[in-house]
């Protein structure tokens, strides 16, 4: 039902709810893509939000977030990785994270997990912390895994004091995400394009990554969900949505009231 021009609202309008309620009712699937904006209000940046972050020995964050540097400059590049990963480490879930948990334990507790898609880019691990189930396209910081072996390590047993740590093979880790240059886990990211949903929402994404666009062009090919995008801001992906919601994720999906459906 994509049509050309979105529907822009500023909360979750009767019409909405409606078209929300009868999706579940007969069975149909959520499918949720949730970008950098979800983990915001839990005080977590991104490296593109790099700006507002403090330099690491003269350098951008922006550059030390890549395979080569991390190669030339190991020990700055994770004073950089280390500050990263002590803002996810004491970061508490938002209520956004915490209402996307709570739709998906519904659906896995009435034995329809596979219905409900979940995708994120989000490496702080927060969407699992609230006990959600996401299919992390860009890894998870709090492990760290090794350039050669790909062995995988917790980050809270490596040797911090020391920098850069290393694998037991004698070379260097790097926190198991993904940077500015390198690849993701296209496995879980082919799996997800499968999954057929009544619902995809699009949320604190800017869609400047390629994924989130290239996810959402697809599924509006397909031409067989309604696309409903929550975000403060226009993004890339608005034109190819058939609903806005202008606000904050926190406010907005409450107001579906997932709570009240059986
Ligand atoms: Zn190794």
């Amino acid at each position: 039902m994509s049509a050309n021009t979105p529907k822009i609202v500023y909360n979750v309008t009767e019409e909405l709810k409606e078209t929300f309620n009868r999706g579940l009712m007969v069975g149909r699937g959520i499918g949720i893509f949730a970008g950098a904006g979800v983990s915001v209000p839990s005080g977590i940046q991104t490296f593109r939000g790099a700006n507002q972050m403090d330099y690491f020995d003269g350098y951008p964050p922006t550059y030390l977030s890549t395979l080569e540097t991390l190669q030339e400059r190991p020990e700055t590049c994770w004073k950089f990785f280390l500050y990263l990963y002590q803002l996810v480490r004491v970061a508490e879930p938002s209520v956004t994270h915490k209402v996307i948990a709570n739709w998906q334990n519904k659906y896995i507790s009435r034995g329809n997990g596979s219905a409900f898609c979940l995708i994120t880019t989000n490496f702080d691990g927060l969407l699992s912390k609230a006990g959600a189930i996401p299919h992390e396209l860009h890894g998870n910081i709090n492990k760290a895994k090794c350039l050669v072996c790909n062995n995988v390590y917790s980050m809270d047993a490596l040797d911090l004091q020391n920098l850069p740590p290393k694998c037991e093979c004698g070379q260097i880790l790097k926190p198991n995400i993904t940077l500015l240059n390198d690849y993701v886990s296209e496995d879980a990211y082919q799996q997800t394009m499968r999954i057929s949903c009544a619902f995809y929402f699009c949320i604190g994404t800017s869609g400047v990554n390629n994924h989130a666009a290239n996810f959402f062009k697809h599924i509006k090919d397909k031409k067989m969900a309604t696309l409903i995008e929550i975000n403060p801001r226009p993004s890339y992906l608005t034109k190819d949505m058939d609903y806005v919601i202008r606000g904050n994720a926190e406010d907005i999906l409450p107001q579906f009231e997932y709570g009240q459906i059986n």
